[in-house]
């Protein structure tokens, strides 16, 4: 298994290999400039990668475990070997800094998830052994997997869902947003200078290509990341043909601030809990509970370090802070601060975007003293504005936490471990993090509760979700 492998210098190798001049023009969100023409692909182009994608499958599926894993070490390989250019394609695509915990960051994130993903044993489970009866439980490959992904961390949400699927013996068919689809087609390009042919395929194009692959007869299962509105719909294409789904759907996280916390030492966790990609993370910190004896400590503390915090084009090393990927997002920012401001919220910092400007820059915003019914807390903002509400009764904090119909994550923060592991067990979300905020490992399992979705990814439960559970008994 030896192939050569061309490491991209720059962004713009990169886009003269995934390029079509004919296609649609990117902007950068930082600049309105263009960053490049995606392929605007069709639901025939998409059937197309779908009848290579299962002619592929039987091959990948016939190689070991060992062999599939060898295969993604290399393309691990291959992506540092590219990383620098990966990143600067990622910067002016989606707007996040080269620096912070950005565009690089999302780029090693991707090298470190195929190799974790690499390095996982599944064995056979022997479930009885009595003497009479033997029951073994295997996972076999599912067949075709369609990829469906946003646009806030378009690389590394990719490689969460094709590396645990090409490790267990599918092949992939990825649908990118159409607000990132450079990202993903240089990914894509990158992986596949160690791939067989039609493994993996990134089909770039509109909504209309993510209905059809949900629908489609010749995908086995959809892992689809995005909001809930969209999971919802690719529920019901999918049902016809019974698909299998992961979803990771949209959130709303709380964050509960117990009243023996040190303001001074949780700020800057608080802050990157919030404001990681700008707070256009799915489980990044969205709503703020501070016990009122440490509430102005808090807010104070929490201030000081986001005035620190350059914003700014992502391309200067500098800025940790950038521009909202698109328009839609940051006039939905806009109105939700507007909505806290007109409801008498007490802005701490940032709330009033330049006039004029060319990219889509909206402050570091913290709005401090809102009720829990403001639509800055009940609607997920996936920008840089962060609502702080002020609670008396932890059972109180609790109740607001657990009050909306999502439950991605959520956090406790405390000096007392013990008491923040009490409050973490009656929070209704699938991770609950305790001083800190949004941390993701590939080894432990990550997933939604209520309206943000089922389905685990990461470690031996990301694996098993991509498998096909068969007992063998005899
Ligand atoms: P979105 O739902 O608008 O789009 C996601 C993808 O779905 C895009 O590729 C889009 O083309 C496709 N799509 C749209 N309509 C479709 C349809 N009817 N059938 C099939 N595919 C369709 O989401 P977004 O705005 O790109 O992403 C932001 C949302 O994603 C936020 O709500 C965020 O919380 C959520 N998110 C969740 C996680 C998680 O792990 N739970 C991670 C990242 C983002």
């Amino acid at each position: 298994m030896t192939s050569t492998t061309t490491a991209f210098g720059t962004a713009a190798d990169l886009l003269a290999a995934i390029g079509d001049d004919a296609g649609r023009a990117i902007t950068d969100p930082a600049t309105g400039q263009e960053v490049g023409k995606a392929p605007e692909r069709t639901a025939a182009d998409l059937d197309a990668a779908v009848t290579a994608a299962r002619a592929a499958q039987p091959a990948w599926a016939a190689l070991s475990h060992t062999e599939r894993s060898d295969y993604l070490n290399r393309a691990a390989d291959a992506i540092e070997a590219s990383a620098e250019a990966l990143a600067e394609l990622l910067s002016r695509e989606q707007g996040k800094p080269l620096n912070g915990p950005n565009a690089r960051f999302e780029v090693g994130a991707c090298a470190a998830w195929l190799r974790t993903t690499a390095s996982l044993e599944l064995a056979p489970e022997v479930l009885v052994q009595d003497g009479e009866t033997r029951a073994e439980l295997h996972y076999r490959p599912l067949g075709v997997v369609g990829a469906i992904g946003p646009w806030n961390w378009p690389m590394m949400i990719t490689v969460w869902q094709v590396a645990p699927a090409l490790r267990m013996g599918n092949t992939v068919v990825v649908k990118p947003s159409e607000y990132t689809p450079l990202s993903v087609l240089a990914l894509g390009a990158v992986i596949n200078e160690v791939l067989p042919a039609d493994v993996l395929t990134v089909v770039s194009g509109g909504r209309e290509v993510g209905e059809a692959l949900s629908g489609h007869p010749g995908i086995d299962k959809v892992m689809f990341t995005g909001s809930t509105a969209t999971g919802k719909a690719i529920i019901r294409s999918s049902a016809d043909t019974v698909k299998r789904l992961t979803l990771e759907l949209g959130g709303n996280d709380a964050g509960i601030v117990l009243p023996d916390a040190d303001p001074k030492a949780i700020a800057e966790g608080l802050f990157w809990g919030a404001f990681i990609n700008t707070g256009q993370t799915c489980a990044a910190l969205k709503r703020l509970y501070v016990h009122e004896d440490i509430y102005d400590d808090v807010c104070t503390a929490l201030t000081e370090v986001a005035q620190q915090m350059p914003m700014g084009n992502g391309l200067e090393e500098q800025n940790v802070l950038g521009p909202l990927q698109n328009k839609a997002q940051y006039d939905i920012v806009a109105s939700l601060v507007q909505a806290a401001k007109d409801a008498g919220g007490r802005v701490l910092v940032g709330g009033e975007p330049a006039a004029e400007q060319a990219g889509y820059f909206y402050p570091t915003t913290l709005v401090a003293d809102l009720d829990n019914d403001n639509p800055l807390v009940t609607t997920e903002q996936f920008g840089p504005a962060l609502p702080i509400v002020k609670y008396a009764d932890v059972d109180d904090a609790v109740a607001m936490a657990n009050g909306l119909d999502v439950g991605l994550g959520a956090s406790v923060w405390s000096a007392d471990a013990a008491a923040a592991r009490e409050v973490a067990g009656r929070i209704e979300a699938g991770t609950v993090w305790i001083n800190k905020h949004g941390e993701v490992n590939p080894l432990v399992p990550f997933g939604g509760a209520k309206q943000s979705g089922y389905g685990l990814e990461f470690g031996v439960e990301g694996l098993k979700a991509l498998g096909n559970p068969q007992v063998i008994s005899g």
